[in-house]
């Protein structure tokens, strides 16, 4: 706590444009409208700023949790009073490249990524439309739908590696992107921000029809009059998730205000007022009674903090102090 205190300090005193808020309720930033107050979260108006901030982070043996859109994260009810948060919500420049690709920074949301590529008249990110993330969010965990995913369309992706202070761009053969994954959840302390995208010549009015046609799909089948995180669970091999939990019975079974929704049995939502114990307790509900009926074990898709606090045992592991990026 002393750490990250001290760096606090010394994030104000040296750099006294960065907009930081103090004991931030998490809840203003989380798509599930859910959490506590963070001690801080900063929002560098820059990769500039970015970098600055780290490097005092990185002096004073404190790591950051980057934020994107907040879109597929539980915030604790307790709040995180040993976080701090960098937002990458500033990072938001698009543009062209001479040779068509396009470059965008890690804030850019998934929305305007698609928007932008759709003016440029090139296809293949319509299935990003609709992804509530951001460009940073959505390459960290190859967010996907309706056949596509950010590994088809990213060409090379930089990032800080806040252990070496330094900046890599890689290939996107090297970024082991797999069904929701990448190398960017393997490595801690790799903060994405930036990545081109390579995209193909199409019809700006076909582009725009199949943005529509997915994006009323999604208002079809999904919750989203309601606040959730998206997919509750990861798509177990050979099967879907969502299924698995209609097949159980488990549409609209409820925890306090949290519940299974009635609309699409993937999604947990927040049907006014719950905690982010009701969200646990009700995923643990869920992935037991699943296991239970299927022998299918269900892992949450949601990143769910703070990190120690685990889907298969509901006893929190204790909080410490601060993450040390030596640590991890
Ligand atoms: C209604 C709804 C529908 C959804 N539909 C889909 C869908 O169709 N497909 C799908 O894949 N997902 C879907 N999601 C989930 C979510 O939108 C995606 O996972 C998205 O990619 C998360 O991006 P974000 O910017 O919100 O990330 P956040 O929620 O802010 O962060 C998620 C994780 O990424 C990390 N992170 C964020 N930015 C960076 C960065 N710059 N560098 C390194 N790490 C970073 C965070 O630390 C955290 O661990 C949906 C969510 C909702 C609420």
């Amino acid at each position: 706590m002393e750490n990250l205190e001290n760096a606090i300090l010394e994030i104000k005193e040296k750099l006294p444009g960065l907009k930081l808020l103090e004991n931030e309720p998490m809840s203003a930033h989380s798509s599930f409208r859910i959490g506590g107050p963070a001690r801080a979260l900063a929002v560098p108006s820059d990769v500039m700023g970015f970098s600055k901030l780290c490097a005092i982070m990185r002096d004073h043996h404190v790591a950051p949790f980057l934020l994107g859109n907040g879109s597929n994260i539980l915030f604790p009810d307790e709040g995180l009073p040993d976080l701090l948060l960098v937002s990458t919500e500033k990072m938001q420049k698009i543009f062209s490249l001479p040779d068509g690709a396009i470059y965008a920074e890690a804030g850019v949301s998934l929305s305007r990524l698609a928007a932008f590529a759709c003016e440029q008249g090139l296809t293949g990110l319509e299935f990003a439309s609709g992804i509530p993330g951001t460009v940073g969010g959505g390459l960290r965990m190859n967010a996907g739908a309706y056949g596509g995913e950010m590994k088809d369309v990213a060409e090379s992706v930089v990032y800080y590696y806040l252990p070496e202070q330094a900046l890599y761009e890689i290939p996107n053969a090297n970024c082991q992107f797999g069904y929701r994954s990448s190398i960017f959840q393997k490595s801690a302390g790799m903060a994405i921000l930036s990545a081109v995208f390579r995209l193909q010549p199409g019809n700006r009015d076909e582009i725009t029809a199949k943005m529509r046609e997915l994006n009323e799909k999604r208002r079809d089948k999904q919750p989203l009059d309601l606040p959730s995180a998206g997919s509750a669970f990861r798509r177990p091999e050979g099967h879907f998730a969502a299924a698995l939990i209609d097949q159980a019975g488990l549409k609209g079974y409820t925890v306090g205000g949290a519940q299974v929704s009635e609309k699409h049995a993937g999604f947990v939502v927040n049907r006014g007022g719950a905690t982010s114990k009701d969200v646990y307790d009700l995923m643990m509900h869920v992935r037991n009674a699943v296991y239970e009926k299927f022998q299918v074990e269900l892992t949450p898709e949601i990143v769910i903090l703070p990190p120690d606090y685990k889907l298969v045992d509901d006893t929190p592991a204790p909080k410490r102090n601060h993450i040390d990026v030596n640590d991890q």
